[in-house]
């Protein structure tokens, strides 16, 4: 590769311009400041990560910043609503529900197709004019000195530099962007894997998702647009190997019998994906000149729908330190006192977040009888204090401890 080139100078380079990386660049760009986003997979590409066949369930807070940024009647339309959550634990008789009306929102929350959302979010990012989006390339190498960060990016065989004075790496969790500017991380493997894809039911779905337990692992459904709905089905690895292995109708007859007759009998199954699972947590949020967001900060199991939702509030916590220095004169979007009001504002949410995520894979993944009891119970007295459910649900929601000014959706200027 021929040596790099001359450097463009930037105010903030975002490493990846998957779900949590554009939404970024989206957010900051009525700030005014001049933004690149480097993304590795060209745009439309089948082998796209981030912006593949997945169901994404978009909490309340996530809708309250895409109307913050004017993207909502375009995410919306593309969307549909869930107005009813029913959990339950197959052959038992715990189960829990949660209602829109009962919390007094329109929706719980809106499921939209991760290539469909993705569509929408490049659209925008290519009409803003002080964003650069710089694709296909990668971020080969990152420096960093006491006032920018400099990036090495290749891009059509050849590599040059790029400058800033702030670097966020928002590529995903196995983040090389994160390992350059020198902050490990911990992955725990958690030796299962989602099996994704979309069916038919017999009946309406009425907007309900259901998260239903199985002695083999949960599987949820989530209603999408068609009638359709969308499945995530976890299971261990070699199981999940063998279900991507039958044909349809075998597999039809396998989620049936997992999933039950609640919504009648499935037909029309659409392509399946895989995806292995596990717990990654960055050890730090910020390093000198730079911050992780998104999946590079944490990813989460998908079993409660809240790594993209958790991604966006660091998107929105990040925009709201840099509106904020701004206001007191920081201009330098990497200068310390940004990244320190980062780190302390974000670290808490995801902590609790990773917590919650993790304890409910743990707590269904054991079969142990008196955990089984005392999950039924507990599911049983959730279903009837209403108290605990709103807790519960604003939680879920997003709602829940402090919220910045997009995720309240309020715009930043
Ligand atoms: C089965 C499943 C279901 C899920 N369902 C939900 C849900 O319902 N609700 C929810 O909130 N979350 C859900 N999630 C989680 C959600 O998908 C992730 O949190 C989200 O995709 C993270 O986005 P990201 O942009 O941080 O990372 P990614 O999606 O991994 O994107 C990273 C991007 O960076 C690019 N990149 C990588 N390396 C480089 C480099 N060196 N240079 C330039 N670019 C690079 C990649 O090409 C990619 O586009 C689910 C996850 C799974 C697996």
């Amino acid at each position: 590769m021929p040596a790099a080139r001359t450097r463009t100078e930037y105010d903030i380079i975002i490493a990846g311009g998957g779900m949590v990386g554009t939404s970024l660049g989206l957010a900051l760009s009525p700030l005014n400041l001049k933004i690149a986003v480097v993304e590795a997979v060209a745009r439309g590409a089948a082998r796209q990560p981030s912006f593949d066949d997945r169901s994404t369930a978009l909490s309340r807070s996530s809708q309250r910043m895409f109307e913050a940024i004017g993207l909502w009647p375009d995410i919306v339309a593309a969307s549909t609503p869930i107005k009813h959550i029913h959990v339950s634990d197959k052959g038992r008789f715990g189960f829990a529900h949660i209602d829109a009306e009962e919390q007094q929102v329109d929706a719980l929350g809106y499921v939209v197709i991760n290539r469909v959302l993705g569509g929408v979010l490049q659209n925008a990012l290519s009409s803003v004019t002080n964003v650069d989006v710089i694709c296909p390339a990668r971020i080969a190498a990152v420096t960093a000195s006491e006032s920018h960060a400099t990036v090495t990016i290749e891009e059509n065989s050849a590599s040059r530099q790029l400058a800033c004075r702030l670097l966020v790496a928002a590529d995903g969790a196995n983040s090389a962007v994160r390992d350059m500017v020198g902050i490990s991380a911990t992955r725990t493997d958690y030796q299962q894997c989602a099996v994704i894809g979309n069916l038919l039911p017999e009946k309406a779905h009425e907007n309900r998702a259901f998260e239903r337990f199985t002695e083999d692992g949960p599987v949820a459904m989530l209603p999408i647009s068609d009638e359709r709905v969308a499945f995530v089905w976890i299971q261990s690895p070699s199981t999940a190997s063998e279900l991507m292995d039958l044909d349809d109708e075998e597999f039809t007859a396998r989620i049936q019998a997992a999933f039950g007759q609640r919504l009648g009998r499935f037909s029309k199954t659409g392509k399946r994906a895989a995806y292995p699972l596990a717990l990654s947590k960055a050890n730090d949020l910020v390093a000198r000149r730079s911050v992780v967001v998104g999946n590079a900060a944490h990813g989460l199991h998908p079993v409660a729908a809240q790594g993209f939702n958790l991604g966006l509030r660091d998107v929105a916590a990040l925009c709201d330190c840099i509106a904020d220095a701004r206001k007191q004169d920081v201009v330098d979007c990497g200068h310390a006192v940004i990244l320190e009001n980062y780190a302390e504002w974000r670290l808490p949410d995801q902590k609790k977040l990773v917590r919650f995520t993790d304890g409910i894979v743990r707590l269904f993944g054991d079969s142990r009888m008196p955990v089984r009891v005392l999950r039924n119970i507990g599911m049983l007295g959730f279903d009837l204090i209403p108290g605990v459910r709103r807790l519960f649900a604003r939680h879920t929601m997003g709602l829940a401890g402090r919220l910045p000014r997009l995720s309240r959706g309020v715009p930043l200027e």
